[in-house]
């Protein structure tokens, strides 16, 4: 058989042919190792981007990507192991309630994290908002803090998909991010290289996602769930509207004080509803008897979230960073708030400082947005209605801007949508 040469790969995709099992796994092991260039590999990516994969190739590049690093084995740490992976979007701070929850639960969640790009924010930036949290735990830390107290939200190691670190990084700055087999690929092979048995996917859609359409959502779920099923982890989705932002609050800090307020029995309904929601099925696929509602109302998901804390430097009692600077913005007219777009909320958390364009940036824990209402909520004439958190006042004039156009005062405001729109099974089920 000819030997595989990278031209041959590009013009087999190029011209809207399949790439042999070894042309990817050919592919995928010399992009990892710097053989491939970055050009080439920008020149492959765009051309997936428009011709998509068939169902084999994407199994097949799921599985080079995987096979670029280590498969972790968490079969020793006693509990079933169950995780979740967001899409990314406007003030999701679910894993900080949830992680604790579901260990809470009985089951074990190994929540590798990431950093936020762009107007989503990452758990690692949010939870670096507690005073001496550390991201990092040894493997043996990792294992033990798995068995007890049953969730370990940490950075991936280096060794997991590392194919997916440099070719995430590569698609960010080629404007090849928003293909479906790419990302499906991207979230799965680290998720499988995790050792997760099951894996509970939250897909969303709205203008504050990655993917807009609910369609296309939709098709990104039905891919993941096919790839972790195909692969023996027990995997489900639900798509969430992600047209709202979540809760009240875009930013690190302000979300960890969100999300200590959900354990703590409170917070926002939106947050609670997702929160149990997504626990719900995460029991269900561990196999666990367990009712998430009546466990959170316990407190025993806040002794966990207190015991995680403190395993990884962080004090839970600590004050919360606080921005020095803070504005407002205020309704113009009495009426209800009819409109809150999570794009617009999230890109003016990102210009206060909450997030960040380059992935060597720093990020701010303090800055971020504070909305006082939602769509349906009456509002007066001079009431609040935003609080604009910055350690730079010169970024608050760009953020007000941001914010131009994404609220609305009328007379009645549009039906609410479901939060939840779908839950997506795999085939094993
Ligand atoms: N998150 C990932 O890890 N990969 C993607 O491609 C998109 C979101």
């Amino acid at each position: 058989m000819a030997a595989v040469t990278i031209l041959d790969v590009l013009r087999t995709k190029r011209d809207g042919g399949e790439l042999s099992d070894e042309q990817i796994h050919w592919f995928i092991a010399n992009y990892t190792d710097g053989t491939v260039a970055d050009e080439q590999a920008s020149a492959l990516l765009m051309a997936v981007f428009f011709r998509g994969m068939s169902g084999r190739e994407l199994a097949t590049w799921t599985e080079a990507m995987i096979d670029s690093g280590v498969r972790m084995d968490l079969s020793g740490v006693g509990r079933p192991t169950v995780d979740k992976h967001s899409t990314g979007g406007v003030g999701d701070k679910i894993s900080l309630p949830l992680s604790p929850l579901v260990a809470a639960c009985g089951a074990a969640v190994p929540q590798l994290s990431g950093r936020g790009l762009g107007h989503t924010g990452g758990t690692l930036d949010k939870m670096e908002a507690i005073p001496g949290w550390r991201p990092q735990v040894s493997a043996a830390e990792y294992l033990a803090l798995l068995a007890d107290p049953g969730a370990v939200i940490c950075a991936a190691s280096s060794n997991l998909a590392p194919a997916d670190r440099r070719m995430y990084a590569l698609r960010d700055v080629t404007a090849t991010v928003e293909s479906v087999p790419l990302i499906a690929s991207s979230i799965m092979s680290k998720k499988i290289a995790e050792g997760t048995e099951s894996l509970v996917l939250d897909v969303k859609f709205g203008s504050g996602a990655f993917l807009v359409e609910e369609e296309r959502a939709r098709e990104l779920a039905r891919t993941m769930v096919d790839l972790g099923t195909a692969n023996g982890v027990r995997t489900a989705a639900l798509l969430t509207d992600m047209g709202t932002p979540l809760g009240r609050t875009a930013g690190n800090a302000l979300e960890v004080a969100e999300s200590v307020e959900v354990l703590a029995g409170g917070g926002p309904p939106d947050v609670v509803e997702l929160t149990l929601a997504l626990a719900e099925l995460m029991c269900e696929l561990a196999g666990l008897d367990a009712d998430p509602a009546a466990v959170l109302a316990g407190g025993s998901a806040m002794d966990v979230w207190r015991t995680m804390v403190s395993a990884q430097g962080g004090d839970p009692d600590a004050p919360l960073p606080r921005a020095p600077h803070v504005e407002t913005v205020a309704a113009g007219a009495d009426g209800v708030l009819t409109l809150l777009d999570a794009r617009s909320v999230g890109e003016a958390a990102w210009r206060l400082g909450a997030g960040r364009s380059r992935k060597e940036h720093p990020v701010s824990a303090s800055a971020g947005v504070v909305w006082r209402a939602r769509p349906g909520d009456p509002v007066r004439a001079g009431e609040v209605l935003f609080e604009l958190h910055a350690d730079d006042p010169t970024r608050i004039p760009a953020a007000r801007e941001a914010l131009e156009g994404a609220w609305a005062v009328g007379d009645q405001a549009p039906p609410p949508a479901p939060l939840v729109a779908a839950r997506i099974d795999g085939d094993d089920r």
